[in-house]
């Protein structure tokens, strides 16, 4: 049986972050920089607006299936190769009420067919019972996660499990003394994953 492999949704298989700031940009009507979303000082700094605010402000575009949002660049061809090796399954924080809109995404850009299974996981802005990402690849036995969220590697480390940090963006900071056990800059490198595999 192949291993598995554990894949975040948002800013690691969907460019969210994009889709949510050229929506900003439009509804607000001014330039906003490319920055942290999940974190409360994005909004709260560059934003003008409450943590709660925000995710008011958010809850609606969500709802709609984030209009706009695309693939990160060579996502598709990396899955479809790591498919090969790896059962793949997306763990992502999203709510279970995006489910329909997560499934519409992966169906519409053809990676549906490489994704066995999705996962929902504890949300930090949600107190929503759910098990957290570290839990639910214990549970499925995946041998990595790949994540952009630092705080979620760093669960995963912690928990002698294996996380690989995937982007490139100044805010990605692991906390200290917390390294992740690899890092992705972008899909393009694929093949050193496959590695695990071996
Ligand atoms: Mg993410």
């Amino acid at each position: 049986m192949p291993e598995r492999l554990a894949i975040d949704c948002d800013d690691v298989i969907a460019n969210t972050t994009g889709a949510v700031v050229s929506h900003a940009r439009s509804v607000l009507a001014r330039d906003i920089p490319v920055g942290n979303i999940s974190c409360e000082r994005y909004w709260r700094n560059r934003m003008s607006m409450t943590k709660g605010i925000a995710l008011g402000f958010m809850k609606t575009f969500e709802m709609d299936g984030y209009p706009g949002i695309q693939p990160v660049e060579g996502v598709r061809v990396a899955l479809e190769e790591l498919s090969r090796s790896f059962e793949l399954h997306v763990v992502t924080a999203r709510m279970k009420y995006l489910r329909g809109v997560t499934e519409d995404f992966l169906r519409s850009h053809g990676l549906d067919s490489v994704i066995v299974e999705i996962h929902y996981s504890k949300n930090p802005f949600y107190p929503n019972g759910a098990p957290t990402k570290a839990d639910i690849c214990r549970d499925i036995g995946a041998r990595a996660l790949i994540d952009d969220s630092p705080r979620e590697i760093a669960g995963m480390v912690s928990n002698e499990q294996a996380g690989i940090l995937f982007g490139d963006n100044p805010w990605q900071v692991m906390p200290r003394g917390i390294d992740a056990t690899a890092q992705l800059h972008a899909w393009d490198q694929y093949q050193t994953i496959e590695d695990l595999a071996a």
